[in-house]
């Protein structure tokens, strides 16, 4: 698989730290209000590549953390006139529920920067103690003229950070670029005790000891919006190079902006729908399709039209999988089906080219609703579109709405899979068995055996 690293600024052969196994950590939301469209684009993005390796055999290790202390929290929690702790709660639990509606997986860990402040102090207090950071009146800095790598992953020179770094007059810094890892408290500011007085940690810190604390000191792949390349990312690498010398992840992915009249979707510009709202209009599975159509890495332009299309195109694929009809099925796959998954797995191996996989679905519509093709053909097309689909997050409650239209058919097709599987099982053909509660689990449908023979449930 290639996927675009933006540490090397090229297409790069993706080859994990341990075979098959992968360790990812994707930057998640500050909670200060509910997640607009634009960042769910970033959700899906990681969402999707998590699926993906998973259906190339890798276990994923999945990491977003969630920003729980920030600036912004703290401004929200005196607009709302609620504790800034309730703030944080309150959203985090808005973007739990917006991302399970959107059909985001659930990470593998979602830590909180306020459950890992001890660590982040320990992390601060090991740089001061290499040389890299400095205590300035209660705060502490990162001295990046102490790091000759700084600046590698954003390419940018050291006078460019100077002029990209909102330099605010901060004259306890000693350097322009230099960066707050923890901030002296102000009054009335939720704080926690160090070792240089109260105050609170930057996030740059927090998200680097919550990867590095789950995923080890250096992991496979970092993701996050293309805005956070610099300074977040930046800094991140930098801590992480300043504490072990060794990098912090071998691949860092960024996607696109979801731009809205041709300027990025972002709170401060207050040009943005929030997922939540969107998703009142449109369904998860044509707002996957809407941002899967393009290249993960290529900017959008937030468009009503583009996903009312998506939503006709996600009916499509829907009514293919209706107009099949199943009886007969056998599960194993003919050539043109194999042909199919070879042209996903090879798109999606380009670092991760979407588009091109939806076009392959699109095929298998095409084929499973061809009354001119065979029967079995017809069926297989839709069994893979079935498969490919779910790697991409579609037809996640698929079970349901096949039982709903077609609840007698489902349930004699169901028997009669099992029935075959059972006559497999007698010839000892543990491929084939396995082949059919392998294609019947894509569907949504478990098998269990039982000492009084196989019994099938839908999965919830
Ligand atoms: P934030 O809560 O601002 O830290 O953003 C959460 C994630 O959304 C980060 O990965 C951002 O890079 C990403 N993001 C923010 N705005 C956009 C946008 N307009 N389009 C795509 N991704 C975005
Ligand atoms: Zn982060």
């Amino acid at each position: 698989m290639q996927i675009y690293n933006q540490l090397k600024r090229r297409k790069e052969e993706f080859k994990p730290i341990k075979p098959g196994q992968v360790k990812l950590y994707a930057c998640g939301p500050t909670v200060y209000s509910y997640f607009h469209i634009g960042n769910a684009r970033a959700f899906v993005t990681f969402d999707v590549l998590r699926r993906y390796l998973e259906f190339r055999g890798y276990k994923v290790d999945y990491v977003q953390n969630i920003t729980d202390i920030d600036d912004k929290i703290i401004a929200q929690s005196i607009d709302e006139g609620i504790p800034f702790s309730e703030i944080a709660a309150k959203y985090s639990r808005a973007f739990v529920e917006d991302s399970t509606a959107l059909g985001i997986k659930t990470p593998t860990h979602q830590p909180k920067a306020t459950d890992v402040i001890e660590d982040i102090i320990a992390a601060i207090a090991a740089q001061i103690e290499k040389g890299y950071a400095y205590e300035a009146q209660g705060d502490v800095y990162f001295d990046t003229s102490a790091l000759p790598e700084y600046g590698t992953l954003s390419g940018k020179k050291v006078e460019d950070q100077m002029a990209g770094a909102r330099v605010e007059e901060n004259l306890r810094k000693r350097n322009p670029a230099d960066f707050t890892l923890w901030k002296a408290s102000k009054p009335g500011e939720p704080v926690w005790p160090s070792p240089w007085g109260e105050g609170r940690p930057g996030w740059h810190t927090e998200c680097v000891v919550m990867s590095r604390k789950y995923l080890g000191e250096t992991f496979d792949i970092h993701g996050g919006g293309i805005d956070l390349i610099f300074p977040h990312h930046e800094n991140e690498l930098a801590q992480a190079l300043a504490l072990s010398g060794k990098p912090l992840a071998n691949y860092w992915m960024h996607n696109g902006f979801l731009n809205i009249d041709g300027e990025k979707m972002s709170k401060s510009l207050k040009n943005f729908f929030t997922a939540r709202d969107i998703l009142k209009e449109y369904s998860a599975e044509a707002i996957r399709f809407f941002f899967l159509s393009k290249h993960y890495r290529s900017p959008i332009d937030f468009s009503r039209e583009i996903i009312e299309e998506s939503e006709r195109a996600v009916a499509n694929f829907y009514s293919a999988l209706k107009c099949v009809d199943y009886k007969g099925i056998t599960a194993i796959p003919d050539d043109s089906c194999n042909q199919h998954k070879e042209a996903f797995i090879q798109a999606m191996d380009d670092d991760l080219n979407t588009a091109k996989a939806l076009a392959v679905l699109f095929e298998l519509a095409h084929q499973a609703k061809n009354t001119q093709l065979p029967q079995p053909q017809r069926e297989q097309a839709a069994l893979l579109l079935v498969q490919l689909g779910q790697v991409l997050g579609f037809f996640q409650d698929l079970a349901s709405k096949l039982c709903d239209s077609l609840p007698n058919l489902s349930r004699q097709l169901i028997e009669l899979l099992v029935h075959y599987r059972d006559q497999a099982r007698a010839n000892k053909d543990w491929a084939l068995s396995d082949r059919i509660r392998d294609d019947l689990a894509a569907l949504g449908i478990e098998l269990k055996d039982t000492p009084e023979g196989c019994a099938w449930n839908l999965k919830e």
